[in-house]
């Protein structure tokens, strides 16, 4: 096929679908290779060897250090247009594999269970594809290759680092690989799509004493248990109903003996949302709960209240275009979805720029695997359906 004449549609659908087949066997190579060996956050440095690497053999011109262990490519199209990114994670989880599988990790204690091996093969496989019909693509194609999502760090540091200037990004495509949906099918979501992702530390300070004479101390384990079950409240009684919000406790520490009341508790939680004003909501009741118990209760409470990720917000200007591709493409495959508390730090490029983070289904026949899991192995299909997905969403939107 002549793909400098694609001009017509399906052309375009024919000419994606055939470069993507004729590399899909060695993408998959890449993947169990990137699989066998997972790095954790900003440690990517065999990861970036191989992007670097392949990136180098399609001859697409690239970047190596940024954000340390960082990668970005640049596909110029043979027309001038407007300049998208497409983002993919690299790093790694603290997670022993158990999947048996012959490309399980050969890393004790670190493995892939994110599939953020799958994401970097895919954006490597949208590069080629790009590349080589890049004659009939308008504008610029940014290939970001980011570090340490899962430390939430990277995406920060690139940004930081320029990522998003020089050429300047108009907007940005993530995305994000789900195995609860199946290999096939793909998912968008309008508006906010995962939460920010705040962390509270509460550090209760009581006086220690005999646990035979409580009135002699000050009990910072009854001030403790009376604060987290005020905290149920401020979802409850506080936020917006309409506004989507969590407050979890996911840690209490303090004593060491039951006959010993101690000087001091802590306890540790997260806040999610999906909007500011919730967000909002949710800090300033908790620090108010916390005076609170001060004054009822004789306590002092270190209030440690720190602001994460910010929600990720999916702009309908890159997400219509996308679905369209994705529908002219592989069919009516791509379905609307619910908003995830989750969080994920393409946030910080979605609050950037216009950006849409695609769902791509990576869920194998049979089975019921679930992210962040030491099972965690999804159809690796998914990597083929998602390179044709992006590469014809890059088309579109750029066209
Ligand atoms: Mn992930």
């Amino acid at each position: 096929m002549d793909i400098t004449h694609a001009d017509l549609p399906n052309d375009m659908q024919a000419a994606i679908a055939k470069h993507t087949g004729e590399i899909e066997a060695h993408l998959i190579e890449v993947r169990r290779d990137l699989h066998a060996h997972p790095e954790l956050a900003f440690e990517e440095v065999r990861t970036a060897g191989v992007v670097a690497r392949e990136l180098e053999r399609m001859g697409i011109t690239h970047e190596t250090g940024i954000a340390k262990t960082g990668v970005v490519g640049i596909i110029q199209g043979g027309r001038p247009g407007p300049v998208l990114a497409i983002r993919a994670d690299m790093d790694a989880l603290p997670i022993e594999e158990r999947t048996g599988l012959p490309w399980a990790s050969t890393k004790p204690g670190l493995m892939h269970a994110c599939g953020h091996d799958i994401h970097t093969t895919t954006l490597l496989g949208v590069a080629e594809v790009l590349h080589k019909i890049a004659p009939s693509l308008a504008g610029t194609v940014k290939l970001i290759f980011q570090p340490a999502e899962e430390a939430i760090g990277g995406a920060e540091r690139m940004i930081a680092e320029g990522v998003l200037d020089n050429p300047k990004v108009d907007m940005a495509i993530g995305f994000h690989n789900y195995p609860h949906i199946p290999v096939g099918e793909f998912s968008f979501c309008h508006g906010p799509a995962l939460a920010a992702a705040d962390m509270f530390k509460l550090v209760v300070h009581g006086k220690s004493g005999h646990a035979a004479h409580p009135y002699a101390a000050v009990d910072p384990i009854v001030a403790s248990a009376s604060l987290i079950m005020q905290l149920q409240t401020v979802v409850s009684r506080e936020v917006r109903p309409l506004h989507p919000a969590v407050v979890t406790v996911g840690a209490i520490n303090g004593g060491i003996a039951s006959n010993i009341i101690p000087d001091s508790v802590t306890i540790k939680g997260t806040v999610r949302t999906l909007h500011a004003d919730a967000q909002d909501v949710a800090e300033d009741a908790i620090r108010r709960l916390c005076k609170g118990i001060e004054l009822s209760m004789r306590v002092k409470i270190d209030v440690e209240y720190q602001r994460g990720v910010p929600a990720l917000l999916n702009d309908d200007r890159v997400l219509e275009p996308v679905v369209d591709a994705v529908r002219k493409q592989l069919g009516p495959v791509i379905h609307q979805k619910e908003p995830s508390m989750g969080a994920e730090d393409f946030a910080l490029m979605s609050q950037k720029v216009p950006a849409f983070q695609l769902g791509i289904g990576s869920g194998a026949p049979g089975r019921d695997d679930r992210l962040h899991n030491s099972g965690y192995a999804p159809d690796e299909a998914c990597i083929g359906l998602g390179v044709q997905a992006l590469a014809r969403a890059a088309v579109e939107i750029l066209a």
